[in-house]
C-alpha cells in the first residue's frame, strides 16, 4: 500500500524549507518593525465560533469547513480562516486590558478548506496574518496594508495592485442592501441559483460571484460607497489620504466584499496579475463588531491574511525563489572505525560550527563526494599518521589548500578560517 498526500494538501520538503524560512524570516522581522507580537490559536475550535464569526451565508460556512463530532459529541472545525481564533483568544484572555491597540500576527496557520483543488487552491492552505485590536483610526487600516506591502517587497515582489472598498456599518448597510435588492429582482431568473439564494440571505454577496452572467449584471450594480453613512464615508476617505500620504498607489474596487460576513467600512486585496484566477494574495478588512459577536466587549478590529503558498507561486513566476545555501561548514572525514569523526564534528558543533561526519563510514572519495553535496567549505581530515601526531588537516575546499592544526587548536582555528573568509561560503 502506497500512501499519498491528501488531495490539496501539500508536504514541504526538507530541500524547500529554506523558501519558507525566507518568507517567514521576512515576516517576523518587518512585523516586529511595526510593533506585532505573534500569537499561536489551535488548529481546532467549536465549530459555533465560526458560525457567528465568519458567517453562516459565506461560502466558507456553507461549503467549506472541515466540521466533525468530536468523541464527546461536540461539534469541532478545523480552522478555516484565521481571525476567529485570535478574536476568541483575545476575549477570552481579557486583553483589552492591555494598552490598546495591541497588534498580533500569525505566521504559518493551517487553513483548512474543502474547495476543489487547483494550482494556488488547497485544502490545507497556511497563512501569515496580522490582528490590530483597539483603534476605529483609518491610519491602522493604512498601516496593516503597508506592513503587508512591506512583507511582500521584502521577499521580492514590489508591482501588486491594492484594491480597496468600504462596504459600510450596521447603520447604512441595511439600506444599501435594499437598494441592491431592488436593483438585482428584475434580473434574478438570469442569474445563478446561489445568487438567488444570496439574494435573501446576503444580497452584498451578489457582487462577487464567479459566474460570467452573474458578474455582467452586478458590475451596473449601485456601490455601496455612494451609499456610505457620514461616518463611514469620512472614515474611507481618511483612509485615501492615508495611503496617499504614505505613497501607496491603490484602486477603488466596489466589488470586493470579502467572503466573510464579520468585515465593516474597509476591506480590501492585494493582487497579481500574474497568476491568473488565483491571484489574490492577501485579503482583509476592518471588523469592528466581531469582539463583540464572539462576546467580548465592543471593540474595532482590522486584519488581513495572506496566503502563504499563493506567494510562493508568486515568487516563483518572477524567479525570485531563493538558493538553498549550503548546509555544512566543516565535515570530518571517517577513518578507522569512525568514532573520531563522530568526536571531532561534536566538538566543532559544541563551538557553534555546522558539523557533520559519514556515520556510514564510506570510502574517502564517496565521503568527499557527500561533503561537496552539502557544501562543506572546509573538510578536516585525521589518519592514522596524523592521529599519531596528534594534529589534523584542514582542507579548504574551494581553493584546495590543505593545512595542518594542532588537534587541541582545531575548534579555534575552523572558526579562524570560517570567519576570516578564508573560505567561499
Ligand atoms: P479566494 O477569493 O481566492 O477564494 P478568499 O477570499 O477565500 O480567496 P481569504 O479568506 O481572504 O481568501 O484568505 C486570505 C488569503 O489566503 C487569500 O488571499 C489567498 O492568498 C489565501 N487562500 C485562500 N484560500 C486559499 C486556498 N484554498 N488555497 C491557497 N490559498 C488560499
Ligand atoms: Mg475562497
Amino acid at each position: 500500500m502506497a500512501y499519498r498526500a491528501l488531495k490539496g494538501t501539500k508536504d514541504v520538503l526538507p530541500g524547500e524549507a529554506h523558501l519558507w524560512h525566507h518568507l517567514e524570516d521576512t515576516m517576523r522581522a518587518v512585523t516586529a518593525r511595526y510593533g506585532f507580537r505573534e500569537i499561536r490559536t489551535p488548529v481546532i475550535e467549536q465549530t459555533e465560533l465560526f458560525l457567528r464569526g465568519v458567517g453562516d451565508t459565506t461560502d466558507i460556512v456553507q461549503k467549506e469547513m472541515y466540521t466533525f463530532l468530536d468523541k464527546g459529541g461536540r461539534s469541532i472545525t478545523l480552522k478555516p480562516e484565521g481571525t476567529g481564533g485570535a478574536v476568541r483568544a483575545f476575549t477570552e484572555h481579557a486583553l483589552f486590558n492591555e494598552p490598546l491597540p495591541i497588534k498580533m500576527y500569525y505566521l504559518y496557520c493551517p487553513v483548512f478548506r474543502y474547495e476543489r483543488p487547483q494550482a494556488g487552491r488547497l485544502r490545507e492552505h497556511h497563512q501569515f496574518g496580522v490582528e490590530i485590536f483597539g483603534s476605529p483610526s483609518a491610519y491602522t487600516d493604512a498601516e496593516a496594508i503597508s506592513l503587508a506591502l512591506t512583507v511582500l517587497r521584502e521577499v521580492g515582489i514590489d508591482d501588486l495592485s491594492v484594491n480597496i472598498n468600504s462596504i459600510g456599518c450596521e447603520k447604512c448597510r441595511p439600506a444599501y442592501n435594499q437598494t441592491l435588492k431592488d436593483y438585482f429582482a428584475p434580473h434574478l431568473q438570469e442569474m445563478c441559483a446561489l445568487c438567488r439564494d444570496r439574494y435573501e440571505r446576503n444580497p452584498l454577496r451578489l457582487l462577487d460571484c464567479k459566474e460570467e452572467r452573474c458578474h455582467a449584471i452586478a458590475k451596473d450594480a449601485p456601490r455601496m460607497i455612494d451609499h456610505l453613512c457620514p461616518e463611514c464615508s469620512e472614515h474611507f476617505s481618511a483612509l485615501q489620504e492615508s495611503l496617499a500620504a504614505l505613497n501607496i498607489p491603490y484602486a477603488i474596487d466596489s466589488g470586493i466584499v470579502r467572503g466573510l460576513d464579520y468585515y465593516t467600512k474597509t476591506v480590501f486585496e492585494i493582487i497579481s496579475n500574474r497568476i491568473g484566477a488565483q491571484g489574490t494574495v492577501c485579503g482583509g478588512g476592518r471588523y469592528d463588531r466581531l469582539v463583540e459577536t464572539v462576546g467580548g466587549p465592543s471593540m474595532p478590529g482590522i486584519g488581513f491574511g495572506m496566503g502563504m503558498e499563493r506567494l510562493m507561486i508568486l515568487l516563483e513566476s518572477y524567479g525570485k525563489l531563493p538558493q538553498e545555501t549550503g548546509r555544512c561548514d566543516a565535515f570530518c572525514i571517517a577513518m578507522g572505525d569512525g568514532k573520531e569523526s563522530l568526536q571531532l564534528a561534536d566538538d566543532l558543533r559544541r563551538a557553534g560550527i555546522r558539523a557533520d561526519f559519514d556515520p556510514l563510514v564510506r570510502s574517502m572519495k564517496a565521503q568527499m563526494r557527500y561533503a561537496e553535496k552539502l557544501g562543506a567549505r572546509l573538510v578536516v581530515i585525521q589518519g592514522d599518521e596524523e592521529r599519531q601526531k596528534g594534529v589534523v588537516i584542514v582542507r579548504n575546499m574551494s581553493t584546495r589548500e590543505q593545512t595542518e592544526v594542532g588537534r587541541a587548536g582545531l575548534v579555534d582555528r575552523v572558526l579562524e578560517m570560517l570567519k576570516g573568509g578564508e573560505t567561499n561560503g
